[in-house]
């Protein structure tokens, strides 16, 4: 049966925006002018990824930091556990407090690609024990990562949501999602959350595909299925970038509108510093730019 209209009567859904830190000045500026067609959205909150050490993680200090000092939007900076001390990790947090940022997205992170992740001495081992020492720290909002097909390291379904529970007991008031393109096994997991006692908001990841090729490597590496009526879709479009994006933006649509017809009124896009396809989709769930005053 076609989705139902979404209806008017409804409050508008809520939505966030992640970015990543740029790498170049020429990234920063389509960072920037990315923020600035996505701020009039008016998005809940905007987050920005945390690399592994050095360099990566001084661009996310700097990129929270300027969304706290020159926009109105609210940040949300992603810190990790990985390679680092409890010590280290806390003065990134009492940084950001100090700098008036109040939300913080809390997460394990991962090793270096082919080695299992091990925790540092001295660090703390999981998100769920970041949550605990940021609260220490200052009353921080805190978001966690949720897995609808569950994480790629958990020894069972079962203990992945024991997981998700510790960390939302520890402080986090909401999970995001990894992305996922089968909508009915977020649903599934929404229901299994539900079952296991877990109230707050798991919000889905929504991860709209400009590159599928890309986008197949990367689900790979984070345990993210990619259904075959995906790939046929997108079949044949390698060298042909407009049909691609307009599959993509057909694709992400039918999915946050089957979410909304299910009751789902948030939702997180990894916009990958672009903005054209979140527009588009926000548009299709009805959240809008305010439009501007007629001239004079
Ligand atoms: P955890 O919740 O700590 O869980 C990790 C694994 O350990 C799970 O399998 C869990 O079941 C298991 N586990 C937890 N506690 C225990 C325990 N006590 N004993 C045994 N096993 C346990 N990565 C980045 O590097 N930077 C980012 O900015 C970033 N942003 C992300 C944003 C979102 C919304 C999501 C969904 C992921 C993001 N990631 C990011 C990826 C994330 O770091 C990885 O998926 C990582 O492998 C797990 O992180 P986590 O916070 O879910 O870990």
């Amino acid at each position: 049966a076609p989705l139902p209209a979404r209806d008017v009567a409804q409050p508008l859904p809520l939505l966030s925006f992640e970015f990543f830190p740029p790498r170049t000045e020429a990234l920063d500026q389509q960072l920037w002018s990315c923020i600035e067609r996505l701020a009039p959205l008016r998005p809940r909150f905007v987050s920005v990824t945390y690399g592994a050490g050095g360099t990566t993680q001084e661009r996310t200090h700097a990129t929270v930091a300027r969304l706290a000092r020159e926009t109105d939007l609210v940040p949300a900076a992603h810190l990790t556990c990985v390679g680092a001390t409890r010590e280290a990790i806390d003065d990134v947090a009492r940084g950001y407090w100090e700098a008036g940022v109040r939300h913080i997205v809390a997460l394990r992170g991962d090793a270096a690609p082919g080695t299992d992740y091990a925790p540092h001495p001295g660090g703390y081992a999981y998100a769920s024990d970041l949550v605990a020492g940021l609260k220490r720290i200052g009353d921080f909002e805190i978001s966690v990562a949720a897995y609808p097909e569950v994480h790629p390291g958990a020894s069972s379904p079962e203990a992945d949501l024991d997981n998700l529970k510790r960390k939302l007991d520890a402080g986090a008031t909401r999970a995001i999602t990894q992305y996922f393109f089968d909508t009915g096994t977020y649903l599934r997991f929404l229901d299994r959350c539900l079952a296991a006692g877990i109230t707050a908001p798991i919000v889905p990841g929504i991860m709209p595909v400009s590159n599928f090729a890309n986008a197949k490597k990367f689900s790979a590496m984070c345990g993210t299925s990619v259904p075959a009526w995906l790939a046929e879709l997108f079949e044949g479009t390698d060298d042909a970038p407009e049909i691609r994006r307009i599959v993509a933006s057909i694709v992400a649509a039918e999915q946050v509108r089957t979410l909304q017809a299910n009751g789902i009124d948030e939702f997180h896009f990894y916009t990958l510093n672009r903005p054209e396809l979140t527009l588009a989709i926000a548009h299709v769930l009805g959240v809008r730019a305010p439009a501007s005053p007629p001239p004079g």
